[in-house]
């Protein structure tokens, strides 16, 4: 089978057929409407809302200058209908090649208000869409939900932790960092594959508990790392200002020479180099982004991006003359093309919409030569 004119059309109205068989008509033209049914993935995948608003209230978080609450509410579609917006929308690719899925960017998707939503959405997602799915989380996850998320092959959990002593300031209503070690041993013990998500280090106070952050983790037998940086703007600074002076006057040399309402990330290279060798030196593995965790826990290898070769899988089974006779099925009459090990060349003028999906779904950079 020709996977790129598979899950280009047959796999896509079949989907869709699926799904609007199971949704009520009131419910598919809300669903059509859907911010799912327009956005445009970004760089780690689509973000999927599980929740509106968040109640955990980490003093770094940038939600609430967005306009999300501080309280949660599942989110407004049932998860079929949810996953029918995101099957109509032309920019996401559908299947097991197709966009990353992202979970817990705006909300918390195992909070016990969504938990039950989000386990039913996985499922729809991971057993319809077939999509690589990614959760981050801080909730307390137990042993009947392990069960259960450990039917979800290829299913990446990023479990958040930042700094255990000055979690109660940063967290205020977060689950406790002991109940979130608790829960990563858990998920460890289901074979579930979990990442720690040290997202967003705090310069000042992340770096001083690197290793007792590392040594707490490896002892739930987890050994992989996602690190990133706070990113920052006005209403951010206020919060952490209003909360804590001191962690706000630690975080002062490190801030951006411009505060306004635009996020931008704080000044903290060196910092993260330190982590990410202490990590190194720890026999952790560091992936360079959320996606490369998702890509590795799905058993693939991508090099779309400037971070790549990421996973230690292998690539979608694509062959050049299956690259030219899906470009001969969207219009373009035989094109010369070389599939090389982390990159493709197409000799001709293509779409940048019809490229960005060749490089979804064959996990590659593409580049285009005119000759
Ligand atoms: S748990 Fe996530 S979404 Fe909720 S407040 Fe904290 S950072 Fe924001
Ligand atoms: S190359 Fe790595 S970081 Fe880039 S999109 Fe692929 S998995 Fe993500």
């Amino acid at each position: 089978m020709n996977i790129l004119i598979h899950y280009y059309s047959d796999y896509r109205v079949k989907t869709l057929d699926y799904l609007s068989r199971k949704i009520s008509k009131d419910e598919l033209r809300v669903a059509s409407r859907d911010s799912h049914s327009r956005r445009r993935p970004r760089p780690c995948g689509l973000t999927v809302h599980t929740g509106i608003g968040c109640p955990y209230q980490c003093i770094y978080c940038y939600i609430y200058s967005m306009g999300f609450p501080r309280v949660i509410r599942k989110y407004p579609l049932s998860p079929y209908a949810l996953a029918y917006a995101i099957a109509s929308n032309k920019n996401i690719v559908l299947g097991r090649y197709g966009t990353f899925l992202a979970l817990g960017s705006v909300t918390e998707p195992f909070h016990p208000v969504t938990k039950d939503y989000s386990m039913e959405l996985i499922k729809v997602l991971h057993d319809i869409l077939g999509n690589p799915v990614q959760v981050s989380t801080k909730a307390y996850i137990d042993y009947g939900d392990a069960k259960n998320l450990s039917r979800f092959d290829g299913l990446s959990i990023l479990y958040t932790i930042v700094s255990i002593k000055w979690a109660k300031t940063i967290e205020p209503y977060a689950p406790p960092v002991e109940k979130r070690l608790e829960s990563m041993g858990i998920l460890s013990r289901y074979g579930i594959y979990v990442t720690l998500f040290l997202r967003p280090f705090i310069p000042g106070i992340t770096e001083y508990e690197i290793d007792d952050i590392l040594d707490r983790v490896s002892s739930t037998n987890i050994d992989r790392i996602v690190v990133g940086t706070l990113r920052v703007n006005k209403s951010i600074l206020d919060s952490i200002r209003s909360h804590s002076r001191e962690l706000y006057n630690l975080l002062k040399p490190y801030l951006p020479n411009r505060i306004d309402e635009r996020q931008r990330a704080i000044k903290t290279a060196e910092v993260k180099r330190f982590i990410v060798k202490r990590a190194i030196e720890k026999g952790f593995k560091v992936y360079p982004s959320a996606c490369s965790a998702s890509i590795d826990a799905s058993r693939q290898r991508c090099s779309m991006c400037r971070f790549g070769p990421c996973g230690d899988g292998s690539y979608p089974p694509i062959s050049e003359s299956d690259l030219v006779e899906f470009l001969e099925f969207m219009g373009y009459k035989k094109l010369d093309v070389s599939i090389n090990e982390d990159d493709i060349v197409i000799y001709g003028r293509i779409d940048k919409n019809i490229i960005d999906y060749i490089k979804t779904v064959t996990r590659r950079d593409v580049k285009t030569v005119l000759r």
